[in-house]
């Protein structure tokens, strides 16, 4: 089965045979990484080295600190407000899309949000580019949605913000190649696309930027007090988090985010080309704002949709279906997918145009 699913997404299967065999007894331990207690000295090594191996992946520098926590990229809607506003009461979003305007409402309850440019002219089929922004000098934070995994736009640069600290959901590209993590003040994920399992968000946020948070803060999503705990100031989702572990482990032995991003850019570049070179499908985002990891399409006769999906699922193709809110397909093709995926979703787009082009 090729799982194109936007997430919960499809993990590398070496990952998967690795947890299925260590599933009962985990190292010799007689444990199940599940059974066991958070501070014990076993589930201490484990978080450590997932820790350790995702600070060399995205090379963090040591003035950040890694977050293990729980509550996913919607949870950090209201968290990176709650603790990043330092007496503030004013900060930019860049509206790009659907994941956009969830984290521009959801701070709405806890400072007044400036929208500092906006995809609306082009229908969220391109980025505003930054010439166009109009930043705020005493924003708090400057936030975007570094891939929109709904509309299928992503930033291919890292906006300027000067002084003012970057804020980044990068739930859906996270990984998939590297970034220069000192361009962010912070950075957050839900791990159900590149990481592991759902339950797990990553957040990693410069020492500077913490140990201000609104009074009105929980406990459990002050920055400060999580970095002073080891994210372990209430259970940490432990299974995740070693899964987590796992994959990072897999994606040093691919050779590292170089080597993931240009097995994804070859990816990428089979579907758009071939999208591109059909009258019978489109795809309507700007080509210099194409997301690598979600690939929406159409086909240009929409009445022929649900004969497309059944196909695919006949073909062992799964979860094609674009989101509700924009239509057409989606092939999510994050780290895990293989260029097999992309070549069978690719041969079978093909054939689908012959019989019915
Ligand atoms: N932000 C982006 C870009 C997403 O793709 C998603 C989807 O999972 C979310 C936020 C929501 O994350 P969660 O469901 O983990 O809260």
């Amino acid at each position: 089965v090729f799982n194109f699913s936007a997430g919960p997404a499809a993990l590398p299967e070496p990952v998967l045979r690795l947890a299925a065999e260590e599933m009962l007894d985990w190292h010799g331990s007689g444990m199940s990484v599940m059974e066991m207690s958070h501070r014990g000295k076993e589930f201490i090594a484990i978080h450590a080295e997932a820790e350790a191996l995702l600070r060399e992946l995205l090379a963090i520098p040591a003035n950040y600190k890694v977050l293990f926590l729980q509550g996913g990229a919607i949870g950090q809607n209201a968290i990176v407000p709650m603790n990043l506003l330092r007496g503030k009461t004013r900060a930019d979003y860049v509206d790009t899309g659907d994941w956009s305007k969830k984290s521009i409402k959801e701070a709405g309850h806890y400072c007044t949000v400036n929208v500092a440019a906006s995809g609306k002219g082009s229908n969220f089929t391109a980025i505003p580019k930054q010439d166009a922004w109009r930043l705020d000098p005493d924003a708090a934070y400057v936030h975007i949605c570094s891939n929109e995994t709904i509309g299928g736009v992503e930033y291919h640069w890292t906006p300027d913000t000067g002084s003012v600290p970057l804020v980044a959901d990068m739930s859906s590209n996270i990984l998939s190649r590297p970034i220069d993590v000192s361009r962010y003040g912070l950075i957050y994920a839900g791990a159900q696309k590149n990481i592991g399992p759902a339950g797990l968000t990553i957040v990693i946020v410069r020492d500077d930027l913490i140990g201000q948070a609104l009074p009105i803060t929980p406990t459990a999503f002050d920055y400060a007090q999580q970095a002073a705990n080891d994210s372990m100031l209430n259970t940490p989702p432990t299974y995740a988090i070693y899964i987590a572990g796992l994959v990072f482990r897999w994606i040093k032995d691919q050779g590292g985010l170089a080597a993931i991003e240009a097995h994804n850019r070859r990816k990428a570049a089979i579907l758009y080309d071939f999208v591109d070179s059909s009258d019978f499908y489109t795809s309507p985002i700007a080509r210099e704002d194409r997301s690598l990891m979600n690939v929406p399409f159409k086909l240009r006769d929409e009445s022929l949709d649900a004969a497309f999906l059944k196909g695919a699922e006949a073909r062992a193709m799964k979860q094609l279906k674009g989101h509700r809110s924009v239509g057409g397909m989606r092939a999510s093709i994050y780290n895990a997918m293989p260029i097999e995926g992309v070549e069978a979703l690719v041969a079978y787009m093909k054939e689908f145009e012959a019989s019915n082009g």
